[in-house]
């Protein structure tokens, strides 16, 4: 039997960041295996937002994590790239979200007393404001704001990311600090010996490792089946599409909205319960592209070339799952929303805590068990 210091099930964004974390760590030999279904495409079609703003309003200790991710950011891109040479594409050019009437606007106003407050107490800032139309108007003069939006919430310390880069990166530096990847090779079950090993086996033959992290996405529940867990993650679907190229004229990204450094469009801020169909549908697609022309009236004029689905994997408070599982120590779950603009702390964080090396105080708060009532 082969066998792996650590084995990490899936490699998606939140996987390949936790290995190249833990390979960072040294922690030896570090296996990722990967089914690549066309179904779980998550990590490459998902929207490239590297963001802090309006996440966390019931959950303070989530809030204080996403700041405490952007904070990381740009280094976090800056090393990668560096090291591997890819381009992320990342713009720390910040961020908005439009409000469209009175009622949006005071909610806006209301997330960022409660978001301030939140990050206060642990030490954190959160430099989020309100612009009036005109004063974001100004901060993109090559593109009109439409005349429908009264005011956008606005933050400088944010921006976006190619994704597919991002994750090939991650992927990339893994490989290159020794890690092993093995893409289209699926695990088909788990299995905790008594010497606090894990059996893993796969399609294509059977290994031992000492650590064993689940981040299979919506596969993982599949995998904890037999250990009698219940991994409290739902699917929601997300739809985006994007336009034709057109000159740069949008550098700051809006929550449903962006142009990408070639130029298209990316539109989307979809949230359906459609189990695990990943389609398009045209209900959706007329949606958002109205309400970004509603946004931006120059969208009106451009093409719409292609668009997609993708299923979030989202927990009942939208914050992360970090979790060993009960009796099995050295077994870890990851299961996330938002794992791009977190990638920075899996990295830092994460990776010393699947390891045993330390452990942030926030992670206790991130356990599955927290939704067991
Ligand atoms: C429309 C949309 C927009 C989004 N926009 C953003 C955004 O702007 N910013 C942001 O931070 N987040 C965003 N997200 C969320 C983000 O995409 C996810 O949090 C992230 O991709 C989750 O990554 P993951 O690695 O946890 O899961 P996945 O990407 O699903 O990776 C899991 C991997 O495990 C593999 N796998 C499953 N079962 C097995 C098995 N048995 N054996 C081996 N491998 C297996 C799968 O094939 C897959 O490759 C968005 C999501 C959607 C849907």
């Amino acid at each position: 039997m082969a066998s792996a210091d650590v084995i990490i099930i899936g490699g998606g964004i939140s996987g390949a960041a936790a290995a190249l974390g833990v390979v960072e760590e040294g922690a030896g030999k570090v296996v990722i295996f990967d089914e690549q279904l066309p179904s779980q495409r998550l990590s490459r079609g998902n929207f490239g937002l590297t963001w802090y703003m309006c996440k966390g309003a019931n959950n303070p200790v989530y809030a204080a994590w996403c700041r405490m991710a952007t904070q990381q950011w740009p280094e976090f891109a800056r090393k990668l790239e560096e090291e591997t040479g890819y381009d992320l594409e990342l713009e720390w050019t910040g961020g908005a979200i439009q409000a469209f009437d009175e009622d949006q606007y005071k909610a806006h106003e209301q997330s960022i007393a409660t978001l301030k407050s939140a990050c206060g107490e642990v030490g954190l800032d959160y430099p989020v404001n309100m612009l009036s139309r005109q004063e974001f108007a100004d901060m993109v003069p090559d593109i009109e704001v439409g005349e429908d939006v009264l005011g956008m919430m606005y933050t400088a310390d944010q921006g976006h990311v190619n994704p597919l880069k991002l994750l090939a990166a991650v992927r990339c530096a893994f490989q290159q600090k020794g890690g092993v990847y093995h893409g289209g090779h699926s695990v088909t079950s788990i299995s905790p010996k008594q010497d606090g090993s894990v059996t893993v086996k796969t399609s294509r033959g059977t290994y031992s490792c000492g650590k064993l992290v689940i981040a299979a996405g919506h596969g993982s529940q599949r995998l904890l089946n037999p250990l009698k867990i219940k991994l409290h993650v739902y699917p929601q679907r997300g739809q985006l599409m994007v336009t034709e190229r057109y000159k740069r004229v949008l550098k700051i990204p809006v929550l449903c909205t962006r142009q990408t450094p070639d130029g298209t469009f990316l539109i989307g801020l979809s949230t359906e319960d459609a189990a695990l169909d990943s389609s398009v549908t045209l209900p959706a697609m007329k949606n958002q592209a109205s309400n970004a022309v509603r946004l931006f009236p120059l969208l009106r004029k451009l093409n719409w070339v292609r668009s997609w689905g993708a299923i979030r994997v989202m927990t009942p408070d939208g914050a992360p799952i970090y979790s060993r599982v009960p009796d099995h120590p050295n077994i870890t779950v990851l299961a996330l929303h938002s794992a791009v603009s977190l990638a920075p702390l899996t990295v830092s964080k994460i990776a010393p805590w699947i390891l045993d090396k330390g452990e942030s105080s926030q992670i206790a708060h991130f356990s599955n068990e927290r939704f067991h009532v």
